[in-house]
């Protein structure tokens, strides 16, 4: 498997990095977890603007899904003639929450490009991926996952305050992608994000192999996310950022 993070910023987009996007490919499937604002013109630098053959789509927060709608419209107008549907994975409602954002009279009635698919919390194979699910600590239904591809194992926490699902969830993985958004303070909302300090407490209970951190925002010191995880997470650790390459 090959993970290559299209978007990392929390929130919004940043300067450096669409919001959420995560690329995985295996054995020529192309696999798309989250697709935030700006994810869909970054995505075309890492792969074929029509090479997706499914999508995984966390929860509906805009930062989360919003390009889809953009991708929708890529997919109807194509050159050559709208593209056949693919599977879109997502909570209940993901198709009720893309429509609108097309438009009004942008959407033909009896197209559409993808087949949404409402997630559940267990297990489901999308390709040459094993796809575990569980619901994540987030004001709306969202969902973690745990992607396995021939026993390489990545964790990916979406949105999510203290969890433990996710502890569950990432157990034991070689690669944990756990959202950062906060800094250490008092002001944090709970039950919505993890600091970089959670980040880390979780990765640790996990016993991940790896700990990426990401969904940063951009108004926060990301070397100091860094060093809030690194007090509880003592394993390798990185930030992601936009274009970075992972695999076994
Ligand atoms: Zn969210």
């Amino acid at each position: 498997m090959r993970l290559t993070v299209i978007g990392c910023s929390g929130s919004f987009p940043g300067p450096d990095s669409p919001s959420s996007c995560y690329l995985l490919e295996a054995e020529g499937f192309r696999l798309v977890i989250d697709m935030g604002n700006g994810a869909l013109g970054v995505l075309q630098r890492h792969a074929e603007l029509f090479g997706i053959d499914a999508i995984c789509v966390s929860h509906l927060h805009a930062d989360h899904c919003i390009d889809v709608g953009s991708y929708w419209i890529a997919r109807q107008f194509a050159p050559d003639g709208p593209k056949p549907p693919i599977p879109v994975y997502g909570p209940s409602g993901t198709a009720a929450r893309i429509k609108p954002v097309l438009g009004p009279g942008s959407v033909p009635l009896e197209y559409t490009p993808f087949d949404f698919c409402d997630l559940a919390v267990g297990e489901l194979e999308i390709g040459p991926f094993r796809v575990a699910t569980d619901h994540m600590n987030h004001p709306l239904e969202t969902f973690g996952f745990r992607v396995e591809h021939a026993g390489w194992r990545v964790a990916y926490s979406a949105d999510t305050g203290e969890s433990g699902e996710l502890v569950r969830l990432a157990e034991g993985v070689d690669l944990m992608l756990c959202e950062a958004s906060y800094l250490e303070g008092p002001d944090n909302a709970q039950n919505v994000h993890l600091t970089a300090r959670q980040a880390g407490e979780h990765a640790a209970r996990a016993g991940v192999g790896r700990l990426v951190l990401t969904h940063l925002v951009p108004w926060n010191d990301q070397q100091l996310s860094l060093s809030e995880a690194a007090q509880t997470y003592h394993g390798p650790l990185c930030l992601a950022s936009s274009g970075l390459v992972l695999g076994p």
